[in-house]
């Protein structure tokens, strides 16, 4: 693992901004040891077990026990913990919309890690990234200025963010300002 971890460090990501025909791609390329650190962690369930598939908390000691773990995975490697713990974390907010949690939660609770280029309802297993930092804002979300109009049952979102630093996640929890 520790050898995974030292070639995903020592072979950044890199940008594929079109493929080999000229169409726009955009497809963030990892080396196959962070896929290969990406699909230990979540085959063992890191990126979700502290939830149950309604997106409500798991009775404990789930807390524990995946502390515990992650805190050894930590020794490791960090740069694929972000989407691990992000999705983890998304799901709290994912818990607000039970009919979303429905439709997602099936995908996010799979322990199979499946890092196609592909729309999320055609993937096996998905991950959540997090659009919450701005330049402007990092610690105090409240200085944060993307807004969020509703549009419909969904929202327009308008702003700028700014380290979305796992730009491969199939969904993104977007921190923004909604009218009062
Ligand atoms: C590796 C990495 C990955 C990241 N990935 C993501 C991501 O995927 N999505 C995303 O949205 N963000 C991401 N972030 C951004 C992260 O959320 C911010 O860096 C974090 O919120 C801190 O904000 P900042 O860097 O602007 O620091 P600042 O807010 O400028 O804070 C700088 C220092 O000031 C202190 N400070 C700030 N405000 C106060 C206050 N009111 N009182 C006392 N002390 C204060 C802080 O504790 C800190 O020590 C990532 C950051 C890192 C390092």
């Amino acid at each position: 693992m520790f050898e995974r971890g030292r070639l995903a460090n020592d072979n950044p990501p890199r940008l594929r901004s079109f493929d080999d025909k000229g169409n726009r791609l955009d497809l963030v390329e990892y080396h196959p040891s962070y896929h290969e650190l990406m699909r230990e962690s979540i085959g063992s369930g890191l990126h979700v077990s502290t939830w149950q598939h309604d997106a409500t908390p798991a009775p404990a000691p789930a807390e524990v026990a995946r502390a515990a773990r992650y805190y050894m995975v930590a020794q490791i490697e960090n740069g694929h913990m972000c989407p691990v713990t992000m999705t983890r974390a998304a799901v709290a907010a994912l818990g607000a919309e039970p009919g979303l949690a429905a439709q997602l939660m099936p995908k996010v609770g799979s322990a199979t890690y499946d890092p196609r280029f592909a729309p999320w309802w055609e993937k096996t297993g998905i991950t959540l990234g997090m659009g919450m930092t701005e330049k402007q804002g990092g610690t105090d979300v409240r200085a944060n200025t993307t807004t969020a109009l509703p549009s419909g049952d969904e929202y327009r979102l308008t702003g700028h963010k700014w380290f979305m630093s796992a730009p491969m996640s199939d969904a993104f929890l977007v921190l923004a300002q909604a009218p009062t």
